[in-house]
């Protein structure tokens, strides 16, 4: 007699941080080119294209006429 007590592994689950899942599936909708994310500001950035994408309600938004445009005199880190 197998007293096979099969303790299914509790499946709950570990939601990925998003901002990182975000920045893996986030490209610039002009260039293709992968996104700066900045915290502070609350948006993303693209370097080549020197443009800044709104995030609203925690939704980035990757429009070009929404974007902003980076002064010459802003440093992209
Ligand atoms: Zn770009």
């Amino acid at each position: 007699m197998g007293d096979s007590a099969t303790s299914s592994p509790p499946g709950f689950l570990r939601l990925p941080d998003m901002d990182e899942k975000l920045l893996d599936i986030l490209v610039c909708p002009i260039c293709k080119g992968p996104l700066l994310y900045r915290k502070a500001a609350g948006e993303f950035i693209c370097k080549p294209c020197r443009l800044g994408y709104p995030i609203q309600d925690g939704i980035p938004v990757m429009l070009e006429e929404d974007a902003r445009k980076l002064p010459p005199e802003e440093e992209i880190q």
